[in-house]
């Protein structure tokens, strides 16, 4: 095998664990057969934009080192519309030729083709579930919307949304009867409440429960079978609003504060990382938060956060939500 551009004799060399490339020791050029850049960069196809790439397309004078035809030229075309150094490839037998330097140029165009087409996948949204780990961010909007469906009257119901404001879920608080009307009363977001989390269909995902306490709060999280997920516990602290975020286990997962002065921004934070982010909208201006102050955001930030996290994260800013915000309706 030889190559196209100075003729020298290619040599097989590991391109990395998996793959090997055809090398020119003496323009340092690199013949890449069909494949082989694509799994290199876990992507799917070897070339960042294919359709791009063949509208560009001009002819060589370039032989194909690896087809045997020696009127099989290659052609040359830039890599993307953003990266436009062009590279040589063969509509034969699909086999890339890179001038050196050229190979890490490409690897990034692919890399970001790919990354581009996972976040335009659609995925299926399962009407059963509430999957947390397919969203970035959540927004939260309380809602006029009847609730008949679920057999017993609600009081603040909420629907979950994504970026496209698509519903993907609901939460409710529970609570009809006399006694919890009293407790309203009386002691306003300090008495025992239950939030609901359902999904899109209305079935009941998760619930979120506060034992009645008069100084430092407490809610539990757990599964519709009563399985303990984990909890949002209060902690003293002067200057700030101040929680924890414990697992099944009973471990701190994060911290979670707000100053005083900036009670519309809470960061929960793990080793002094921030890792998710609730917002309440519009929280520029203090009228604004006061006229639409049921709207907050969740950023999750980390990716690594897993589904369980991410559950007691959106439980805790229902928490927040209801401890800080709520205004007595009635
Ligand atoms: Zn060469
Ligand atoms: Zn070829």
């Amino acid at each position: 095998m030889r190559c196209p551009k100075c003729n020298t004799a290619l040599y097989d060399y590991p391109l990395d664990a998996r793959n090997t490339i055809d090398l020119c020791s003496q323009c340092r050029g690199m013949w890449l057969k069909a494949g082989v850049l694509a799994k290199s960069c876990n992507a799917d196809q070897d070339l960042p934009d294919p359709s791009f790439a063949y509208s560009q397309s001009k002819e060589t004078r370039l032989p194909c080192p690896t087809c045997s035809n020696p009127e099989t030229k290659l052609v040359a075309f830039p890599i993307s519309n953003q990266q436009r150094t062009d590279i040589d490839y063969c509509t034969t037998c699909k086999g890339i030729w890179l001038d050196q330097k050229e190979l890490p140029l490409i690897q990034a165009e692919l890399k970001k083709a790919q990354q581009n087409k996972l976040k335009e996948a659609p995925f299926r949204r399962d009407p059963n579930s509430l999957e947390l780990l397919n969203y970035q961010k959540l927004f939260i909007r309380q809602t006029g919307e009847p609730f008949e469906l679920l057999g017993f009257e609600t009081r603040n119901r909420y629907a979950i949304y994504d970026e496209q404001k698509n519903t993907i879920g609901f939460l409710t608080e529970q609570g009809k009867d006399f006694g919890s009307f009293l407790m309203r009363q009386w002691f306003g977001h300090w008495r025992p409440f239950d939030v609901h989390i359902l999904s899109v269909s209305r079935k009941l995902l998760l619930t979120l429960h506060q034992p009645f306490r008069f100084w430092f709060k407490r809610i539990e999280l757990r599964d519709p079978s009563g399985g303990y997920i984990g909890a949002i516990q209060q902690r003293f602290a002067i200057l700030h609003k101040y929680f924890v975020i414990e697992n099944v286990q009973g471990e701190v997962m994060c911290e979670v504060k707000s100053p005083f002065f900036r009670i519309w921004t809470f960061a929960f934070t793990r080793h002094g990382i921030e890792i998710a982010k609730l917002t309440k909208r519009f929280s520029g201006l203090l009228t604004e938060l006061f006229t639409d102050r049921d709207n907050f955001v969740i950023e999750f930030k980390s990716r690594k956060l897993t589904e369980d996290e991410r559950r007691l994260i959106l439980a805790a800013a229902v928490f927040i939500d209801v401890s800080y915000f709520e205004q007595n309706p009635d």
